[in-house]
């Protein structure tokens, strides 16, 4: 099959999150299965852009609204990511350093996908099925359906996976402009509360919708930034399917980031060392369990209370356990975590930006990872962490519920809780301390995780069964 991936993110490319991982790795293991998966994103100016080797595939021109623009398609010249990699360049609007966070970004994501659209219109031979990842591809579906100019592209399936659905990107009905010429009376596809909402439309126009957790999907229906309706609406087309993690990046036998490669048999003296350089690169007292946070630090991941928590476990459990973090997000909460830095020597550390290297060291050299998320669709860093060993310590949430076992349970790896709270997660860490000292079951838990299998193989297979049900 040839499925199209369309994406604002993909892993090594630009990432800000899980969403670069899951479009970075799913066309690389759809490619190893068979399909023919390519990847179509904005032409952001990052290192890799500027790094590698590139043909011009296609130049076009077309218009949003009465902005009429070039826009130029260039493809990745040696297959380096083991799919096919095409950026689209608009002068103007894509050509920036950053992903998000400018304050065009809805005519920035909207060009980018009315240039997706009328690229693919020019083919001779249509894709077999165009799959629009969160909602700066959820208008793909409705330009498919209903755009005048677009009439031949509505055969072709489009199927939309939701990744996070807190972020819809809203916009006004006085911007509709800005969107192909459409049949007037479709303007339901668009509309959710009076404004035109990307995600929603997605939801309605896509052939399929898939979520990237069974759980989350059924969160979805109570809590989704009010799209709940919808969701209940639609369900009947909504299926979650569980992220893999690229074994071939996420490896402790091999990762390139991390100095010590362990695995399942070396496990203890491998982490020992990995942790050791960690504590030591950061003069972190390494007797003691060492528990780390790895992510955005917004509500979403219950960052606003970790100062707060942490500042507790450090008080209650004196000289008993240690902290490191890595995040960036609002500023109120890095502001806070960072000022505790010098209020802790020895057993705190906060260090705010976003740095692939450190993260690596930190799931190979960590005891615990910390994941107390409000929302957490399927969450990439607990399955890393299984594949390292680091025994996971999640709020029972989307995703987190679906991959983590409370310890108490048969044949348990993690330490769960219920609600984003002070109490819960120092109860967690009180709870972390204490398996920390009983070394038997500590060393079993992560033996045991770390043979769990959350390779993308099995994932491609669910994707691949979903393509099909849409001929
Ligand atoms: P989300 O997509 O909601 O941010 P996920 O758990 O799905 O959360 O994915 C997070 C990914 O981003 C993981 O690969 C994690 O290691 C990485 N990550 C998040 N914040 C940072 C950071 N500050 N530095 C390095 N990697 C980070």
């Amino acid at each position: 099959m040839e499925i199209i991936h369309v994406s604002a993110e993909c892993y090594p490319v630009a990432k800000a999150g899980g969403l670069g991982d899951v479009v970075g790795a799913l066309p690389k293991y759809q490619c190893k299965a068979g399909h023919n998966a390519k990847v179509v994103m904005p032409m952001y100016r990052t290192k890799f852009l500027y790094n590698n080797d590139w043909v011009i595939d296609y130049k076009g021109y077309t218009n949003m609204g009465n902005y009429f623009f070039n826009y130029t398609v260039i493809k990745e010249k040696t297959n380096k990511l083991g799919f096919d990699l095409y950026l689209i360049d608009i002068y103007g609007l894509l050509d920036r350093e950053k992903i998000y966070g400018y304050d065009d970004d809805v005519d920035r994501f909207v060009a980018f996908q009315i240039a997706v659209t009328h690229w693919i219109n020019q083919w001779q031979n249509l894709p077999d099925v165009v799959h629009c990842h969160d909602y700066h591809a959820a208008l793909i579906p409705f330009m498919f359906k209903n755009a005048l100019a677009f009439r031949r592209l509505n055969m072709v399936p489009t199927i939309l996976t939701i990744h996070n659905a807190q972020y819809q990107g809203w916009f006004g009905w006085n911007r509709s402009n800005l969107l192909p010429e459409w049949d007037a009376w479709k303007w339901g596809d668009l509309d959710w509360n009076n404004t035109i909402n990307p995600l929603a439309s997605g939801i309605k126009c896509a052939w399929k919708v898939t979520t990237v957790s069974q759980s989350y999907m059924d969160e979805l229906k109570y809590n989704s930034n009010g799209l709940e309706k919808l969701f209940e609406y639609e369900k009947g087309k909504c299926i979650g399917i569980l992220n893999g993690i690229d074994n071939e990046i996420w490896n402790p036998e091999t990762d390139s980031f991390i100095t010590h490669h362990y695995k399942i048999s070396t496990i203890n003296t491998g982490k020992n060392k990995n942790k050791l350089d960690l504590c030591n690169k950061f003069s972190l007292n390494s007797e003691v369990p060492l528990v780390v946070f790895i992510g955005r630090l917004v509500g979403e991941k219950a960052a606003d209370i970790l100062p707060a928590a942490i500042n507790a476990a450090l008080n209650y459990l004196k000289g008993k356990v240690s902290f490191l973090i890595i995040g960036t997000g609002d500023f109120f909460v890095e502001d806070q975590l960072q000022k505790m830095n010098a209020a802790f020597p020895e057993y705190y550390r906060a260090e705010i930006g976003y740095n692939e290297t450190l993260s690596h060291q930190m799931y190979a050299g960590a005891d615990f990872l910390l994941m107390p998320s409000r929302v957490e669709p399927c969450g990439l860093n607990q399955m890393y962490a299984l594949r390292y060993g680091t025994i996971p310590m999640v709020r029972r949430t989307g995703g987190l519920k679906d991959t983590v076992t409370d310890m108490g349970d048969w044949e348990g790896f993690g330490i769960c809780f219920n609600n984003a709270t002070v109490e819960d997660i120092l109860y967690a860490i009180v709870r972390a301390v204490e398996v920390y000292d009983d070394k038997t079951h500590f060393n079993w838990m992560r033996k045991h995780m770390m043979k769990i299998d959350h390779s993308w193989e099995n994932t491609v297979q669910q994707y691949t069964n979903v393509y099909t049900t849409l001929k």
